[in-house]
This record gives structure tokens, sequence and C-alpha cells, in this order.
């Protein structure tokens, strides 16, 4: 579909920006933020072919999209690629830090490099957004970020010491930053899912996945728009007195 940028970027609004969007809960972010009314930038790994799909969902809600492949695990990257989005887009508004993986296994077989990967695209890629994003939101005294956390991260879980112990990292720093950006007009919240419906969690077996029904007060797996839901509703101004909180949507998993 052709988009006519000029008509297409608001004015009096800036651009949300949301990692890992080509796929799952990124991608029913990326899509409620456009309905919301923002155009929308948003990165990911390798899977061109989803992010144009996103690309056109977008465009077919009337927003404007910027995407580009870029690994959040990589500072200098995620630098030019925000460099990049303002120059599309102008003004940054909304940071959503999404990109996440998995690589489970009881701690005895967990090998270094599946700690690190897991630490340094859940974790350091959060910071290296946030990082990239901040000094323009000090600037202009506004700006919001949510960081998507985990249950894990709240609770742990077995076979995830990885995964678990950067899902509390984002919680922990994002609670600094909430304190440090207050004073700014700049809110930092977390949303810690459960379990969602994605590719992430796909592969499980039937009988897991029995197991996690079960465990699931509402008796359903949740949906990405359950996510993006509260994502939309936390960077709008109905949240302007909500910061440093972490929100769990999980059918009540937890309870
Ligand atoms: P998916 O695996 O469905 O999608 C992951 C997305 O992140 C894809 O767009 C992928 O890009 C992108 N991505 C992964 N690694 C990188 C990287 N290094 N750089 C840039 N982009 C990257 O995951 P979900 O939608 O399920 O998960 C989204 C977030 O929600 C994650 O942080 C996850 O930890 C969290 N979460 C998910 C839960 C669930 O049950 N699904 C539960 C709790 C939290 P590409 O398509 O190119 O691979």
């Amino acid at each position: 579909m052709e988009a006519n940028i000029g008509e297409l970027i608001s004015e009096d609004r800036g651009f949300a920006l949301i990692t890992g969007a080509s796929r799952g809960i990124g991608r029913a972010i990326a899509l409620h933020l456009a309905d919301d009314g923002y155009d929308v930038a948003f990165c990911y790994r390798q899977d061109l072919e989803a992010a144009r799909q996103v690309e056109a969902e977008a465009l077919s809600r009337g927003r404007y999209v910027f995407h580009q492949p870029c690994d959040v695990a990589d500072f200098q990257a995620v630098q030019a690629f925000v460099k990049a989005c303002e120059e599309h887009f102008g003004t940054l508004e909304v940071l959503v830090n999404c990109a996440g993986i998995i690589r489970d296994n009881p701690l005895v077989l967990m090998g270094k490099e599946d700690w690190q990967s897991v630490m340094d695209t859940n974790l350091s890629g959060c910071f290296h957004f946030c990082r990239s994003a901040v000094f323009g939101f000090l600037k202009r005294k506004r700006g919001v970020i949510v960081n998507i956390s985990s249950v894990s991260g709240v609770y742990g879980n077995p076979r995830q010491s990885n995964y678990s112990a950067a899902k509390a990292g984002i919680i922990g720093f994002s609670k600094s930053l909430a304190k440090e950006l207050a004073p700014y007009n700049i809110r930092v919240n977390v949303v810690a899912p459960g379990y969602i419906q994605t590719d992430m969690t796909a592969s499980v077996s039937p009988k897991v996945l029995e197991k996690v029904l079960q465990s699931i007060p509402m008796g359903r797996i949740g949906e990405p728009e359950d996510v993006a839901e509260l994502v939309s509703f936390l960077v709008s101004n109905r949240a302007k007195y909500i910061t440093g909180q972490t929100f769990q949507v999980d059918g009540g998993i937890t309870l």
C-alpha cells in the first residue's frame, strides 16, 4: 500500500518505537499503538517477511511505519537505529522494549553461551534502547517507557535461571530509572506477562501445555492482544500518575 508520509505523520504526537515487533507480543503492541494513532518504528532480528506484514497492517490503519533489522544486543547498532528512526519521524515519545529470547535448560546443563545470549538480548537490549532514547526524553521533558519482563522474572521458573535473571534485572533497572526520570516527566513501567500464545511458546508439548492450562485460573492461554491492551494504557495519558510499577498479565497463573 502506498503511504503518503506527509499526510500520515502526526504533527502533535511523537512516534512509538517497539523492539522485537515482527512477531508475537511486540507485533500486537505495534498494531495496537498504531490503532491509538502513533506512527510506529520497530526492529527485529531477521524475519523481514513478517516485518513487512506488520508494516502493511499498520499502514492500513493509516499510520506511517519505519522498520529495520537491528540486533538489540548490539549497542552501536541500536544507537544507529534510534538515530535513523528519529531522522525519519522526528520525536520519539514512546519506547517499548519487547525483544526477547529463551534458552531454557537446567543450570547443570546451561552453557555460558545460553546464559550470555539471554542476558545480552533481554537485559542489555533494554539498557541499549533506554540509553539511546533517554537523552532526547530529558531534553524534551517528555517520554514513556514500558519494558516487557515476565512472571518468570518475578517468581522464578525451573530451567529458566538465565531468563528469570534477565527479566528480574529488567524490573530492578526500570524501578531505578523510574525514580531517576520522574522529575523530568518521564514514566517507566514494566509489564510481566504469564503464558502467552506466540512462537516463543509454540514448541511446548501437549502434555506440558495441559499442565500449564491447569495452573491458570482463567483456564486459557493469554493472547498477545491481552498484553498490548495494558501497554496501550500505560503509555497513554490515562496512566499519567503511574511509574515504576510492574503489572502482571497472566490469567491468575501466579495466584
Ligand atoms: P516471539 O519469539 O514470538 O518474538 C520475538 C520477537 O523478538 C521477534 O520479533 C524477534 O525478531 C525479536 N527478537 C528476538 N531477538 C532479537 C534481537 N536480538 N534483536 C532484535 N529483535 C529480536 O516472542 P514473544 O512475542 O512471545 O515475546 C515477546 C516478549 O515477551 C519477550 O521479551 C518475552 O521474553 C516476553 N514474554 C513472553 C511470554 C510468552 O509466553 N510468549 C511470557 C512472558 C514474557 P525475529 O522475528 O527477527 O526473530
